[in-house]
């Protein structure tokens, strides 16, 4: 999956949020990263051998915790194999007792997770707390910018993915410097001159494609830097595909170039690259807010109206605010079939289980997240779904005002 969906990475930074909240006591929780080339019976092997050695623990309930872990870990290896699943990226297993409440309430839990990026390093770790550091990278590196040094002698291209900076191009010019000739020979000499520089801004423009526009969904901005003016003259000029052009974030001043300008390039411009998730987040409540405003009839939005647009298949982004902690529940009437749907409020009991066609009873059969509800009957009728965090203005405003869900309509429906 090159291409990772607000609501997918909301769904695997909530699924790691929930995880890094999990405690062990002592250190019986495992954390398994398991790449696609590993072969499943060698963990099989390793598994046997540590069951082994767990025998030599002391306490009685860590050595039963332990080994309680292994046996699930290869219950689940024995599955994947079985199951002859396709695991492009490798999986990652979490497996350990969890305490409930006080001494004795713990209880196994175990959670496996096909990663958005492909797993590099096979990895057993026993810890007390799970081990997410290469999950929570993967999460940073859906964050690409594409960042370009620019000088008349030389260029340097990079990506930066949440902190990692790679270098994939660098191109030097060739473009003598100016002599002082007169006359001329001074004239045809700077015209010489001018078009070897226009030469190499073309170049560096292929390069950049070449680079760029493979990934151009995952890049979530570029940043032009270096000393002097020709990164403007890239810029300005006529040597930037125009849908890298509409991502370049700004320009800085730099006193290098090389790799020691692209790391001056970042740091200077590291505010703006903070700014700029904001400023997309902010840009999408402000056009809601702005449909509310002409009163086009294209906004909808608490939860009861904009579920009816999004089934009618007649939103085109849905809003829905991170801090909306609503449930969706499934309720069914064992005993005559009957079936319902109902939002449970954040803190709020659903009052009602009373069947409204024999009043037996209803069992809540299903519990999801109201923000998963919504987007998967989005993704289902093919509107985009954005998640909004509370940091700005705009995004509590969403929350507190319109009940942190809100729609941008394709076409008038009332
Ligand atoms: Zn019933």
């Amino acid at each position: 999956m090159s291409e990772v969906s607000s609501k997918e990475l909301y769904e695997f930074k909530k699924s790691l949020k929930e995880l890094a909240e999990k405690k062990g006591k002592g250190t019986e929780l495992v954390s398994m990263y398991v790449p696609p080339t590993k072969q499943l019976s060698d963990i099989i092997k390793q598994m046997r051998d540590e069951l082994g050695q767990s025998a030599n623990i002391k306490s009685k309930t860590t050595r039963k915790n332990v080994q309680s872990a292994i046996e699930v870990i290869m219950q689940r290896i024995r599955m994947i194999t079985n199951d002859n699943k396709e695991l492009p990226n490798g999986f990652v297993l979490f497996v350990g007792m969890i305490p409930k409440g006080g001494p004795g309430t713990e209880k196994m839990e175990t959670v496996v997770i096909e990663p958005p990026e492909e797993i590099q390093t096979y990895r057993y770790i026993c810890d007390s707390t799970f081990y997410l550091e290469p999950l929570e990278d993967m999460i940073a590196s859906k964050e690409v910018y594409g960042i370009a040094v620019i000088d008349r002698n030389e260029a340097t291209i990079a990506t930066l993915k949440g902190k990692r900076i790679n270098v994939v191009a660098n191109l030097t010019s060739g473009v003598p410097g100016k002599h002082k000739a007169g006359g001329q020979s001074q004239r045809r000499f700077d015209r010489v001159i001018d078009q070897l520089a226009h030469e190499f801004l073309k170049r560096i423009g292929t390069h950049m494609d070449d680079e760029f526009l493979p990934i151009k969904d995952d890049l979530k901005g570029i940043v032009l830097g270096g000393p002097g003016g020709t990164k403007e003259d890239y810029y300005n000029g006529d040597y930037m595909h125009y849908e890298l052009k509409d991502k370049v974030i700004t320009t800085v001043d730099t006193s290098y170039t090389g790799e020691f300008g692209i790391r001056e390039t970042i740091d200077k411009a590291s505010g703006a690259l903070e700014e700029l998730g904001v400023i997309q987040e902010k840009k999408l409540v402000q056009r809601f807010l702005a449909e509310l405003r002409d009163d086009h009839g294209l906004y909808s939005y608490g939860e009861k109206e904009v579920r009816t647009n999004l089934e009618m298949g007649a939103v085109d982004v849905l809003l829905l605010s991170e801090d909306l902690k609503s449930k969706r529940l499934t309720l069914d009437c064992q005993a005559c079939g009957f079936h319902a749907e109902v939002t449970q409020k954040e803190g709020q009991k659903v009052e009602d289980l009373t069947c409204p066609q024999c009043n037996e009873k209803m069992k809540i059969t299903q519990e999801e997240d109201l923000i998963e509800d919504l987007a998967n009957i989005a993704e289902e009728l093919g509107s985009s779904v954005e998640i909004i965090s509370t940091e700005t203005e705009e995004g509590s405003q969403l929350y507190r005002a319109f009940g942190g869900i809100g729609a941008i309509l394709r076409y008038n429906v009332r």
